[in-house]
């Protein structure tokens, strides 16, 4: 192997956020180079996601996950009309099926107040029948901000913007290890053309394999690396037209927000995701949890026919606490965290990675003091 080679900046892992970040950098003027362990651009949650964009609801406030949403939120749906990106803000009903139900509802508004989510109204059962006359509930909340997104058109965008400020996204280039030196960080990568490369800055975007990278960083405190927990979300397709047009959640379950019906841009109803705790990352669809799924719907919608959904795809969130533990925030981990200077980690970068991707990025160059 030959002699280490310097550049400014790294940026591991090409998924949405990776991607925001070399943008962002790169706009800054940093030199950027993303090490890319697959042969294409998120190829790993970034792609297997409910490409909604979130109004910022259910975080608790104050929170990273709150702040980011709101925030990338308003910066996407612009980010999305100014270039051209298709996007719907297609609206959302949280609906109860059951009285006590309601109080949750209540709550959920008032948690999205507090967020500076001010614009959600409580409908009655009545009320959000007559906007989706297939639902079966006893009250709804409207969400008016939340949208759906081509989340592929936004990568490719900000990808398209980082290359055109000087950044360089390497492929088939999975980083292995490191060592923290006293001038930077040294990156072993392997792949068919292994190298050693040392930055002054790296941002280690690797989703589900941040945490577990840490530990192949010689000289990184391991106090700071979390222990990285993957909770599968299955989907199912909807054989046939969409009964709403409207995205359609149940009041959260623990882990997730419930199954709940989304719609893609082409007008396609899919279903999920729900929890499946998981030790391994592997993307197969478990037919036999289709009767969870049938169940779950019919809350809502009892028009579900039997026969009518099919094992659609699934994606894993990269949860950095386990089953049974309140969920974490989004961690990003820099300088005054951990000591070494010019990383900052992503950790636990789960839903609403997607939706705060600018928000998330923005933060980085904060935390690495770079204009
Ligand atoms: C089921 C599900 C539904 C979701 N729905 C939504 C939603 O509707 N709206 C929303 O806002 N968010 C949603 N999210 C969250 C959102 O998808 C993620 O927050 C976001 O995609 C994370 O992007 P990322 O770039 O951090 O990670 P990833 O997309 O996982 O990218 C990480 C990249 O790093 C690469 N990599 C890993 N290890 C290495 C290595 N050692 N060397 C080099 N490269 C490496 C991988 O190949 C991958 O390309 C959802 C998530 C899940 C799981």
């Amino acid at each position: 192997m030959s002699e280490s080679e310097k550049v400014d900046c790294v940026v591991i892992g090409a998924g949405v956020v990776g991607l925001a970040v070399a943008r962002e950098l790169a706009m800054a003027g940093r030199e950027v180079v993303v090490l890319e362990a697959t042969d294409m651009i998120g190829s790993e949650t970034s792609s297997r996601n409910s490409e909604v964009i979130h109004a910022g609801i259910y975080y608790p406030k104050g929170s990273l996950k709150a702040l980011f949403c709101v925030e990338g939120k308003k910066r996407l749906y612009q980010y999305c009309e100014e270039r051209g990106i298709e996007f719907r803000r297609c609206t959302k009903l949280i609906v109860a099926t059951l009285p006590d139900q309601i109080d949750t509802l209540k709550e959920i508004q008032g948690k999205a107040s507090a967020n500076g989510v001010g614009d959600l109204e409580m409908l009655s059962g009545n009320e959000a029948t007559a906007l989706e006359p297939e639902l079966n509930c006893v009250s709804a909340l409207l969400s008016p901000s939340t949208g759906i997104i081509d989340s592929h058109g936004v990568m490719l965008a900000y990808q398209g913007e980082a290359e055109d400020h000087g950044a360089m996204i390497a492929f088939m280039s999975p980083v292995i290890g490191g060592v923290v030196r006293e001038d930077g960080i040294e990156l072993e990568v392997g792949g068919e053309t292994p190298m050693r490369l040392t930055c002054e800055l790296l941002v280690n975007s690797a989703g589900l394999h941040a945490p577990t990278l840490l530990k192949q960083f010689d000289g990184f405190p391991s106090e700071h690396t979390p222990t990285a927990y993957y909770a599968k979300g299955n989907y199912y397709s909807l054989i046939g037209k969409s009964p709403f047009s409207r995205l359609i959640y149940p009041v959260p379950e623990p882990g997730g927000l419930g199954v709940h019906i989304t719609i893609d841009l082409g007008g396609q109803a899919r279903f999920g995701p729900d929890v499946e705790w998981v030790d391994d990352i592997e993307y197969s669809v478990d037919p036999e949890r289709s009767d969870k799924f049938y169940d779950a719907v019919r809350t809502y919608w009892p028009g579900l026919e039997d026969g009518a959904l099919v094992p659609g795809y699934c994606g894993i969130r990269p949860k950095i606490t386990g089953p049974g533990e309140e969920a974490a925030d989004f961690v990003v981990q820099g300088p005054r965290a951990h000591g070494i200077p010019g990383l900052v980690n992503l950790l636990g970068i789960e839903s609403p990675g997607l939706t705060a991707s600018l928000a998330i990025a923005e933060r980085v160059r904060e935390e690495l003091n770079t204009n």
